[in-house]
């Protein structure tokens, strides 16, 4: 078996690791790499691998950083199977259009072609094979995937590959527990190696208990103030887990929810798909009794732009949920407009930050921040409630690391260099077992 690892190699995008084994190329995830300057020329630039040549996809959740260059995968030529859990297959699609609407207005702008469109996203869907957890596929004679439940996001999922006498385990990304919405990641009892990621490798997430005290008292503080309370967010899992503990722990809480407003179409999108399939959701949630965990019937969805702008008209206080998460776009930026200069609202960040985001200038305290060019002074309040986080910590990633017997050597990927280096030494110190953190383009023969 040789492992090729391609993306999410001492950082946390581009996913991408090409296995050969058995006379076959399977590949492990196709993302595209984000955040960075250097970013947009990574995904331009050719697969190192001929597209035509590989067999399989395997594709263990939707979040762009794991499926956005699967168009560009069909478009040099691939025509394999891309296995995938049912909701993985409908949320990439949702992932990949929002994607191409938005390449494509950059590309009229810098006047360059986009790296995929319509069309190759269409014939990315039509190779998707869906399947469920648990049961164990023979993708070629010889060669068995199984998917595993890995509580990130909704479908997603941990990769078991059995081969020739031995079992390669591959993370993908792995869920922070417990989460309201979905089950924890399941146990895997044994495996020869392992693929892990490390985004918070070096890192402990804020006791998860306290957010909904959090949440009630930031909501509360709104509406005595008669403020604005904006939340800017991903569009998938963090959406709804905010729509899901705003309706839920806020109504047992007796608190009043003002007027609300989902002003993110993506996000409206995903969350149908969340009542799609009840079966991916925690069993806890106990759907018979309450069907409307989402909260759908009291939120105000603003599909077009036009509706989008009259949430402006609508008296305080008010609750707007919108993209992007990181404010580096999206309808949040014209909320940010009209209410950060307000000391009676409220900026809520529930998500990841990154280095020269919008959303890492206010919560590192700025307090003048441009928006399209013009200068906005910040009197809003800006609050953070870590423990949203989609990712396993540090001791929940190494506790669920050390129930796997049998493991030989593990990969660390999917972590900026100090998360996996710092989490390589609790590896070895806890599990004694070879540990090695990849350079993109590295090969490993096992
Ligand atoms: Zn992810």
């Amino acid at each position: 078996m040789r492992i090729f690892f391609y993306g999410a190699c001492r950082e946390v995008t581009g996913s991408n690791i090409l296995v050969e084994v058995a006379g076959k190329k399977i590949l492990l995830d196709c993302g595209i790499f984000q955040g960075s300057r250097m970013a947009e020329e990574r995904n331009y630039s050719p697969f190192v691998f001929d597209a035509k040549s590989i067999d399989v996809v395997v594709v263990c959740h939707a979040h762009l950083d794991h499926t956005g260059r699967l168009p560009k995968l069909v478009k040099d030529g691939f025509r394999g199977k891309i296995y995938a859990t049912a909701p993985t297959a409908q949320l990439t699609e949702l992932v990949l259009d929002d994607s191409e609407k938005l390449m494509r207005e950059e590309s009229q702008r810098d006047n360059h072609p986009p790296l995929y469109g319509p069309a190759e996203i269409e014939t990315t869907m039509e190779l998707f094979t869906t399947i469920p957890y648990d049961e164990g596929v023979e993708i070629s004679p010889g060669i068995k995937i199984t998917l595993k439940n890995a509580g990130h996001i909704l479908g997603s999922s941990v990769l078991i590959l059995e081969t020739e006498g031995k079992t390669l385990v591959y993370t993908s990304d792995l869920g922070n527990a417990p989460s309201e919405l979905l089950s924890p990641p399941e146990r895997i009892e044994k495996a020869d190696f392992v693929i892990s990621e490390t985004t918070y490798g070096g890192r402990v997430h804020e006791d998860i208990t306290k957010r909904h005290a959090k949440l009630n008292s930031i909501i509360n503080s709104t509406i005595s103030e008669n403020g604005v309370l904006m939340i800017p967010t991903f569009a998938i899992e963090r959406t709804q887990e905010l729509l899901h503990d705003i309706e839920h722990f806020c109504t047992i809480a007796n608190c009043t929810i003002p007027t609300f407003y989902l002003d993110s179409p993506l996000a409206e999108k995903v969350t149908r798909v969340f009542q799609k399939y009840p079966e991916y959701l925690n069993p806890r949630l106990n759907l018979a009794h309450d069907n409307d965990i989402f909260g759908l019937s009291r939120l105000r969805i603003t599909s077009t732009v036009d509706a989008s702008k009259q949430i402006d008209d609508a008296p305080n206080p008010k609750i707007i949920i919108a993209g992007s998460g990181m404010m580096n776009g999206g309808r949040i930026l014209y909320h940010l407009q009209n209410y950060i200069g307000d000391a009676n609202s409220t900026l809520l960040i529930v998500s990841y930050q990154s280095g020269g985001t919008l959303g890492r200038r206010l919560i590192d305290g700025e307090k003048v921040i441009k928006i399209f060019g013009k200068k906005y002074n910040v009197a809003a309040n800006v609050v953070a409630i870590g423990s949203y986080s989609a990712h396993a910590d540090a001791p929940q990633l190494l506790r669920w690391l050390s129930t796997i017997s049998g493991v030989k050597k593990i990969f660390l990927v999917h972590g900026e260099g100090d998360q996996a280096l710092a989490f390589g030494e609790s590896v070895k110190e806890k599990m004694g077992v070879d540990v090695i953190i990849p350079q993109q383009g590295e090969m490993y023969e096992l």
